[in-house]
């Protein structure tokens, strides 16, 4: 077992990873939080900036190889393929790309065609994250999703047609209404489709969401703690049983189709990010293009550029590295967000100190984690409390 989370004091200069968010959509879903909106009215302006953005990142990161580039959502699919195929241009002008970079797409089925995905090929993406979410139309209507569960189908088959060799598809489960034998259908509808990638995600009310006013008025329930257990466990059962390696707490994978760009987040390494809403790590070495000045003991800073389009179209026009909402990042931050983050991936993380060591000892004991060395990784009783173990941990952290 190869076990590779970034340590205490590992602090990496590298950044090899680059998010950029596009925050249209056709129409706002029930339970969305994410930085969206609907309708592309101002695309062209916010690209714009995009691309300012996207130069100035470029000139800062000058040295750097980027491996992985996301663009998420929002739904980037929905995106006009002009400005897309620009914008992509912009990437691979502004950036050193890896030999084999991972170029991910993410897109709703509704806006998805056979032709639109040539396009996203030749724009040079080669990664495709289809939003399938269900395959029930009474699950999609209760979203509040666009698309019907023909369409979430049908555009895996479309991207694949044009010739992308790896396809995530995301599903929502612990869903009202949605209960475990149509949770495993969905599953296997799914697994049938034949993605390299699957992603579990369970529903979660957030404030501020129709869904959250909906579960306040009484017209509808959450489903409870136990059953979205219940739910997960399904999920990890029927995907390790078709071929998929549960390689991260809400996410399947074939051999060898890991998704690259989340495993900078969970390795706790550094990305860039541009667009409204995203959010980037970066070290501080990099704080003076940002025109930060560093305090003492600060490794790296995380920023984001606020929630409002119109905002941040001003703020690329003021200067284009701009930053909102900054948080600087010392060793024991650091450390415990390694914690955090590392253990809901199978490979584990690495553990700091005797104190850790000790602690993990007693997790060991009570059946929550493995240990192989200084390395450990929660066990399946131990991924069900995941927060508390990484709590009990962190707290060693100095
Ligand atoms: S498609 Fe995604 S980002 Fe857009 S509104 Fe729905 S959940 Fe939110």
């Amino acid at each position: 077992m190869v076990l590779a989370t970034a340590g205490k004091h590992s602090a990496t200069h590298a950044v090899a990873a680059v998010y950029i968010h596009i925050p249209f959509c056709e129409r706002k879903c029930e339970y969305c939080d994410f930085v969206s909106v609907a309708g592309a009215k101002g695309q062209h302006q916010y690209v714009a900036s995009l691309r300012a953005e996207l130069r100035a990142l470029g000139a800062a990161l000058d040295g750097s190889v980027i491996d992985t580039v996301f663009c998420g959502g929002g739904t980037p699919g929905l995106l006009d393929l002009r400005l897309m195929g620009e914008l992509m241009d912009e990437v691979r002008a502004s950036f050193t790309l890896g030999a084999d970079p991972e170029i991910t797409l993410e897109i709703n089925p509704s806006s998805s065609s056979e032709q639109r995905a040539h396009a996203w090929r030749a724009a040079g993406f080669n990664r495709v994250s289809v939003g399938v979410q269900s395959t029930h139309g009474d699950v999609l209507g209760f979203l509040g999703r666009v698309h019907d569960a023909g369409r979430a189908l049908a555009a895996i088959a479309e991207v694949r047609a044009a010739g992308f060799a790896n396809v995530s598809g995301d599903l929502i489960y612990a869903v009202p209404g949605l209960d475990d034998k149509r949770w495993e259908e969905s599953l296997h509808r799914l697994v049938d489709a034949g993605p390299d990638h699957i992603s579990c995600y369970e529903l979660t009310v957030e404030a501020g969401t129709p869904l959250h006013r909906a579960v306040a008025a009484g017209r509808a329930r959450v489903v409870d703690a136990d059953s979205a257990l219940r739910q997960h466990h399904i999920a990890v059962h029927s995907l390790e049983s078709a071929g998929y390696e549960h390689y991260e707490v809400s996410n399947f994978a074939r051999r060898g189709m890991r998704c690259a760009h989340n495993l900078v987040y969970w390795r706790n390494n550094h990305y860039a990010a541009a667009g409204v809403g995203a959010h980037g790590h970066l070290p501080a070495s990099l704080a003076p293009a940002f025109a930060l000045q560093p305090p003492p003991g600060a490794l790296s800073f995380r920023y984001q550029h606020g929630r409002a389009i119109e905002a941040y179209v001003a703020g690329v026009a003021r200067s284009p590295l701009t930053v909102r909402n900054l948080e600087w990042v010392d060793a024991t931050m650091r450390a415990e967000e390694s914690i955090m983050l590392g253990l809901r991936l199978r490979e584990g993380v690495r553990l700091e100190g005797t104190g850790m060591a000790a602690e993990a000892r007693a997790l060991v004991a009570g059946g929550f984690l493995e240990v192989l060395g200084m390395q450990a990784r929660a066990t399946p009783r131990g991924e069900d409390v995941l927060n508390q173990l990484a709590v009990r941990l962190a707290a060693h952290c100095t």
